[in-house]
C-alpha cells in the first residue's frame, strides 16, 4: 500500500527521539500529532497500523467525519480555529482542543460540556509572535485568560500551544517556543485553582526538532508524515 507514510512516520519517530537525546529528555516526554487534515481516510488508516493514536484535524466536520470512519481509540486533536456553533459537534469526540483562545469560546466549551456530561481539556492558544494573520491570544494576556478559563465548569486547562511562523531556518522560532515555554512556567507558579499545566503544543514539519529542545510535549506533524497537502480539488 502507502509505504511512503510508513517511511516518513519511522523518520519523524527517530528525529524525535534523537531531539529528545540532545536536549537530555525521555522521547517518551514528547508525543507526536499525526495532522491528517485535507488527507484521505486511507491515509490515516495507513498512518494508524503503523501505531498512530494521536490525529489533528482543523474543521469541526472533517474530524467529524473521519471520527465516525476510524477505530475508536484514536485520540482526536482539535487544532484549528474553533467557532463557538460548532463546538457542539466535537465536545464528547475530541481528547484534547489545542485551540482556545477566548472566554467566550471556552464558555461555550464548559456549556456543552455541561450538557454532555462530559470533562473537556484544552490548551490555550498563544500567538506569541504576534503576528496579524494568526488566532490566539497576545502573550501578555496569556495568565488572565488561563484565570478566567479556569473558573469554568466542564473544562479543564492542561498547556499552551503556538503557532510559530514560518521562516526558512527553524532556529528562528527558538525564541518563540522558548517564550511559550516562560509563560507556562509563569502560569505554574500562579498555582491556579483546575489548571494543570502539562503540556506545550508547538513545533510542527519545520521546526519540531527546535520545538523540542525548547519543551514541547506535543509536536504536530503533517507534510513530515503524509507528504505535501494538495488544496485544490480536481
Ligand atoms: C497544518 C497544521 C500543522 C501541521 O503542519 P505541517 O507543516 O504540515 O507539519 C500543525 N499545526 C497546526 C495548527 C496546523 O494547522
Amino acid at each position: 500500500m502507502n509505504d511512503r507514510i510508513r517511511e516518513n512516520l519511522t523518520a519523524v519517530k527517530q528525529n524525535i527521539t534523537n531531539a529528545c537525546k540532545k536536549s537530555g529528555r525521555e522521547a517518551e516526554s514528547v508525543r507526536l500529532v499525526a495532522v491528517s487534515k485535507t488527507r484521505p481516510v486511507e491515509d490515516l488508516q495507513e498512518a494508524y497500523v503503523c501505531g498512530c493514536r494521536d490525529f489533528g484535524e482543523n474543521k469541526v466536520q472533517e474530524l467529524v467525519e473521519k471520527y465516525e470512519a476510524m477505530p475508536k481509540d484514536i485520540r482526536w486533536h482539535m487544532i484549528g480555529h474553533l467557532q463557538r456553533n460548532k463546538v457542539k459537534y466535537i465536545v464528547d469526540k475530541v481528547y484534547l482542543i489545542h485551540s482556545v483562545d477566548s472566554v467566550r469560546l471556552a464558555e461555550e466549551i464548559s456549556k456543552e460540556a455541561l450538557k454532555k456530561d462530559v470533562t473537556v481539556s484544552v490548551l490555550v492558544e498563544v500567538n506569541v509572535a504576534g503576528e496579524e494573520s494568526k488566532f490566539g491570544t497576545m502573550a501578555e494576556e496569556a495568565v488572565s485568560l488561563v484565570e478566567e478559563i479556569a473558573k469554568l465548569p466542564g473544562i479543564c486547562v492542561k498547556g499552551l500551544m503556538t503557532i510559530a511562523p514560518y521562516v526558512e531556518n527553524a532556529e528562528e522560532n527558538r525564541l518563540y517556543f522558548a517564550k511559550l515555554k516562560q509563560i507556562y512556567v509563569d502560569i505554574i507558579h500562579k498555582n491556579i485553582d483546575n489548571v494543570c499545566m502539562e503540556e506545550l503544543s508547538m513545533g510542527m514539519t519545520g521546526d519540531y526538532e527546535v520545538a523540542i529542545s525548547e519543551g514541547a510535549t506535543y509536536v504536530r506533524v503533517g507534510t513530515g508524515i503524509f507528504g505535501e497537502r494538495q488544496y485544490s480539488t480536481v
